[in-house]
């Protein structure tokens, strides 16, 4: 029976598969679309079909944000400390140790002072990679110190978001980082120097409770999770259906908490114009 039996080796033959070099491809989370890495580099990390956002670190937003060689980092070797000896699946001091290993960063958040279209800014950008990028005492310092560097020099400062919440194994330690980075931006707002935050996905927890949401100006990704308590919490509290979209940066724009939702691609273009406007 020749219409069933095969005349050709299969397209897809051992041969073949073993030529596709692992991990080039990556799927697009939102359309299910299969987009070759270098592809989807070139495009920003946007998916070119839908507009999804992937999650980006702080390197690469500080190479598409920058005008390049221009950052200087601060406080890069600082490292969390275990204050409560905590342990949950493993200790929290080997899961620091093995983030570090893991990412090539030191905690969640990169800070330094650098140039936008020439014009002096302090930068910081948290990373989603390490420990989900969680607020602990690391975080709290290295922003409160990025603010007072604002404050000294009266340079712009721009925060770039993308957290899961409060670092639970620093328990209160974490919580106090609220108060901390409130009270510099508080200081930061009287002296007139202008605060734009960006909020990428997700912006949840302590962070969205204290220094994300406490910018002159307020920036979101398309798409980006951004909120306290996350959806499946709420539904679980109000046992009610969320409305579409719920949460999406879209929506947070619609209720007043966002002022411009920006892609990636013109997220330079934008901050470098708002710049400019607030230094007028
Ligand atoms: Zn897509």
């Amino acid at each position: 029976m020749a219409w069933f039996r095969r005349s050709k080796e299969s397209i897809s033959s051992e041969s073949q598969k073993k030529d596709t070099p692992e991990g080039l491809w990556t799927k697009c989370e939102s359309c299910g679309e299969i987009v070759h890495k270098k592809v989807l580099e070139q495009n920003l990390w946007v998916c070119a079909k839908c507009n999804f956002h992937f999650r980006i670190g702080s390197k690469e937003y500080f190479s598409l944000l920058l005008d390049p060689g221009t950052f200087r980092e601060m406080d890069r070797r600082m490292t969390s400390k275990d204050p409560l000896t905590f342990t949950d699946t493993k200790r929290y001091k080997d899961r620091v140790k093995d983030s570090i290993k893991k990412s090539g960063l030191n905690d969640a958040v990169r800070c330094g002072t650098a140039k936008i279209k020439k014009k002096d800014i302090v930068i910081a950008c948290m990373d989603f990679t390490f420990i989900g990028g969680s607020m602990g005492s690391v975080v709290g310092e290295k922003i409160s110190r990025a603010v007072d560097k604002a404050f000294k020099t009266k340079a712009p400062l721009v925060i770039i978001s993308s957290i899961g919440g409060a670092r639970m194994m620093e328990a209160a330690y974490s919580l106090m980082q609220m108060a901390k980075t409130f009270a510099k931006l508080a200081r930061l707002s009287d002296a007139r120097v202008p605060y734009i935050s960006i909020m990428t996905d997700p912006t949840t927890g302590g962070v969205t409770a204290s220094y994300a949401m406490l910018g002159d100006i307020h920036i979101a990704e398309p798409g980006a999770l951004i909120g306290f308590a996350g959806p499946r919490v709420i539904k679980q509290t109000i046992g009610k259906d969320l409305p579409p979209g719920f949460q999406k940066a879209e929506f947070v724009q619609e209720k007043g908490f966002i002022d411009l939702v920006v892609n990636r691609k013109d997220l330079r273009e934008t901050l470098s114009k708002l710049l400019e406007m607030i230094s007028s």
